[in-house]
């Protein structure tokens, strides 16, 4: 059995990995590639391997960085089934329509700027047809792709429906034990039952994109969030919050219910104005399967964790800019998450240069990204070519990340027994995966491999 990496090498966009057994190909993920124009799309176009010949596709989860090439694979000849859990199914096809849709709105942007060299990736067809080959089974719903593999979903406890994905391959009269763990959620996070244990691994692909740091105790996250929305509600104050349409997005509902419920913070208005993040929650109705203990509770008790008589879904362009006019206190909850495109960025337009209000940042925030810019202190900002003072409070909350930070990685290694024979890191920046790398051999005696793309390891 062989192992060749192919993305999320050096970053941690594209993942994609290729396991081949006997003649047999599957492979691990198949995601979008983001950052420099060029360079993206031609790794997203031009795959290393012939999508034809592949046997099965495994997919962990819904996130664009996982899924988003799916439909260029299956544009190029990859006609089988794509594996994967029943809320990764549902999630993955609203978010491969939704990102077919943004890049055919880019692509006319750039064009009519007569910048667009290249044209979308794909279009909105490609995604449709690519939904149709999921193949959705269920946590633990061990099954075969191939005579001698046998594939089993352990919970991730990262975004809804997402997985950790252990292989097991009879080879040579014993069973050899893969397991891909990218990527891996952290205990604890609202809504989403905890990263399970997967018992044992021969052989370990693991993320690494928060090697070298440390996340703010999730317990405090609740605290931290009725602060911000206490201080700006006295002041009459907006709380604008950039936040990603799936997964944060409902857990930031999710914890604003609870404080309202405590009365930790006032009964202020909350809208939620984002297309994409309403289906997305229509979604999440869908799948207790994958709630932990206290929110199938709620569901028990009739309470609806994502939505009361206070949180407003706006879907409508009209409706969205009806909230332009609402005096304050009020909080409203908008895409892109990184402040790039979306109705964001006319919130933030309207509303960035009043001290009263704040804009919370509730999520990572790339390098040359608006988001980042007013993390960083800027004292202007430009949206759609206008320069806005900006006056209002930034705060930054990391308490939400749904990525486990060192700790809870070197912890999951740790706690497989006995250890793996080899163990992979992927899905990390340099530094990051060179700080997980570094923590995990003085803690636990372990090598971890650091892959370059297109490199090959052989497995037994
Ligand atoms: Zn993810």
């Amino acid at each position: 059995m062989k192992i060749t990496f192919y993305g999320g090498t050096e970053t941690t966009t594209g993942s994609m990995h290729l396991l081949e057994v006997e003649q047999s190909k599957v492979l691990l993920d198949c995601g979008m590639f983001q950052g420099s124009r060029k360079k993206a799309y031609d790794l997203n176009k031009n795959f290393p391997f012939d999508p034809a010949t592949l046997e099965t596709v495994l997919l962990s989860h819904a996130h664009i960085d996982h899924c988003g090439n799916l439909p260029n694979l299956h544009e190029q000849g990859y006609e089988e089934k794509i594996f994967c859990t029943h809320a990764t199914r549902d999630l993955a096809s609203v978010m491969l329509k939704d990102a077919a849709y943004i890049q055919m709105k880019d692509s006319e942007y750039l064009h009519k700027h007569g910048k667009d060299a290249f044209g979308p990736l794909y279009d909105i067809m490609a995604a449709e047809k690519t939904i149709w080959h999921f193949a959705s089974v269920n946590y633990h719903q061990k099954f075969r792709i191939h005579p001698s593999v046998k594939v089993e979903f352990f919970d991730a406890g990262h975004i809804l429906g997402a997985a950790l994905t252990k292989l097991s391959v009879a080879m040579n009269g014993k069973n050899v034990e893969v397991v891909y763990a990218v990527d891996l959620g952290r205990k604890n996070l609202p809504i989403l039952r905890d990263p399970e244990s997967v018992g044992h691994a021969d052989y370990l692909i693991i993320e690494s994109t928060y090697g070298g740091r440390l996340h703010t105790d999730i317990s405090k996250a609740a605290s931290l969030l009725a602060d911000v929305i206490n201080r700006t509600s006295e002041r009459g104050g907006k709380i604008i919050v950039p936040a990603f349409s799936l997964e944060r997005t409902q857990e930031i509902v999710y914890v604003i219910r609870e404080l309202k419920k405590d009365k930790r913070i006032p009964n202020l208005p909350v809208y939620v104005d984002s297309p994409l993040a309403v289906n997305v929650t229509d979604i999440f109705r869908l799948h207790p399967e994958c709630f932990d203990f206290e929110t199938n509770q709620l569901l028990e008790q009739d309470e609806d964790p994502f939505g009361s008589a206070e949180c407003t879904y706006v879907r409508s362009v009209e409706a969205s800019k009806r909230l332009n006019g609402l005096p304050g206190p009020l909080i409203i909850l908008s895409a892109s998450g990184m402040c790039e495109a979306g109705r964001i960025l006319h919130h933030l337009a309207n509303n960035c240069s009043d001290p009263q209000n704040t804009i919370l940042i509730v999520g990572y925030q790339a390098e040359g990204t608006l988001g980042r810019r007013m993390v960083d202190g800027a004292k202007e900002i430009k949206v759609f070519g206008d320069i806005y003072r900006l006056n209002a409070e930034v705060v930054e909350l990391d308490t939400f990340s749904a990525h486990a930070d060192e700790t809870d990685l070197v912890e999951y290694v740790a706690a497989l027994n006995p250890k793996p024979k080899m163990t992979f890191l992927v899905h990390g920046e340099p530094e990051a995966r060179t700080a997980f790398q570094k923590a995990l051999k003085e803690q636990t005696g372990i090598e971890g491999i650091m892959p370059r793309y297109g490199q090959s390891f052989e497995l037994s």
